[in-house]
């Protein structure tokens, strides 16, 4: 028995995949959950589709994609009632992701009640990063009351493009540094250190970091103060320019980075502008992790934008021949698995993720069961 059903649930949405091993038997998206003309009226209408619609026979067990795991889960772990309890008091910290994770937990434990259930925390692989990498220097006994620290978010994608990456050099990933960049609409740096994660670029939540497609990524936070006081926003305004109204949207007008590419390329100021912002973030933390590291083997591109993107790897990386870093225009063009010059010091990698496959083999590990 292989076969794992990976669940990620968002609030009105239910993304699917089954996987036989690593073949994808059935996937799909249910949508507009309980909106007028929606897929389904609620979550458990979706699962109970879903249930008639795709042979689940021989399923051994489900995976869920969790959000947030806060301090107290390190690894994927098996689904009980205390463990959906411990999810429930995470909600502070992550309050539009994790009630949707609970609500396809709840449905997919009473319509497959026989099934064991894994949660799989984006969180979790980060949960290596020593105490200085995520303690903010603020006051103490504030932090400890309310888990204020670093937690880091896309850990599945970071540990399987880290993984594929040692494999890819063909060395043992216990022996692999690498600075992984997740470049999404979402998008974080990691630095990864013989497989474990030492560093990364979002903190308590998805907000910080790298520039995002709506995400302002790092800010002074001062900012919230003024934006408040001076300015007369109120919290959940400035949320929301934050969140949902800033990175490649607030500077260019448009959160596609396909998109942003094309005005540049006809010649607009604002879009090349914006791009050399998010170039120069990136930028940045890869300098970061190269000092976190200290010795690094390879710098690996994933997600939408990473894997799809020539001129934005070639706009992070160009100039750094001193360190050890260079991009073949040729092997970047066309999107090459590597596509550093043979011999540079460090190798540039091109590694599409695969957070439901990550998801699946994560469930079937948590129960004991290797694909
Ligand atoms: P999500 O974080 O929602 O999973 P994706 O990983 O799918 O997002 O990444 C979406 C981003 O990838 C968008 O900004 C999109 O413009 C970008 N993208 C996809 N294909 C290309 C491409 N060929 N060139 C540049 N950007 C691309």
């Amino acid at each position: 028995m292989t076969r794992v059903l990976v669940l990620n649930s968002g609030s009105s949405s239910l993304r699917y995949r089954l996987f036989d091993g690593s073949e994808v038997l059935a996937k799909g998206l249910i949508q507009r959950i309980g909106e007028d003309g929606g897929d389904a009226a609620d979550h458990r209408e979706a699962l109970q589709r879903l249930m008639d619609t795709v042979d689940l026979t021989g399923l051994a067990v489900v995976g869920h994609r969790v959000v947030h795991g806060g301090d107290r889960f390190t690894a994927s772990t098996v689904i009980n009632d205390e463990v959906v309890a411990t999810i429930e008091e995470l909600v502070p910290l992550a309050p539009l992701h994790n009630p949707a994770a609970l609500t396809g937990i709840d449905v997919a434990r009473k319509l497959l009640p026989d099934v064991p259930q894994v949660a799989v925390f984006d969180t979790a692989f980060h949960s290596t990063i020593p105490p200085e990498g995520v303690l903010w220097a603020i006051d103490r006994d504030l932090a400890s009351r309310w888990g204020l620290r670093r937690y880091g978010f896309h850990g599945t994608s970071h540990a399987y493009v880290s993984r594929e990456t040692a494999r890819l050099l063909g060395k043992p990933v216990t022996e692999t540094n690498v600075i992984t960049l997740h470049l999404g609409n979402g998008a974080s740096a990691t630095a990864v250190r013989g497989g474990r994660s030492v560093a990364t670029s979002m903190g308590m939540t998805p907000l910080s970091g790298l520039v995002m497609g709506t995400r302002s990524g790092d800010i002074d936070p001062s900012l919230v103060f003024h934006l408040h006081r001076v300015a007369g926003l109120s919290l959940d305004e400035i949320e929301d320019t934050l969140t949902r109204r800033s990175g490649l949207l607030g500077l260019a007008g448009d959160n596609d980075m396909r998109t942003v590419q094309e005005r540049r390329a006809a010649g607009d100021q604002q879009a090349a502008l914006t791009l050399d912002v998010y170039y120069r973030r990136l930028r940045e933390y890869v300098g970061a992790y190269l000092a976190v590291l200290g010795r690094v083997d390879a710098i690996t591109f994933t997600a939408g934008i990473g894997e799809n993107s020539p001129p934005v790897r070639a706009g992070t990386l160009t100039g750094l021949e001193a360190l050890g870093i260079a991009v073949d225009p040729d092997r970047n063009a066309r999107n090459e698995l590597i596509i550093s010059p043979d011999g540079t010091p460090i190798t540039v990698c091109v590694v599409p993720t695969e957070e439901e496959l990550e998801i699946a083999d994560e469930a079937r590990r948590a129960i004991g069961s290797e694909s």
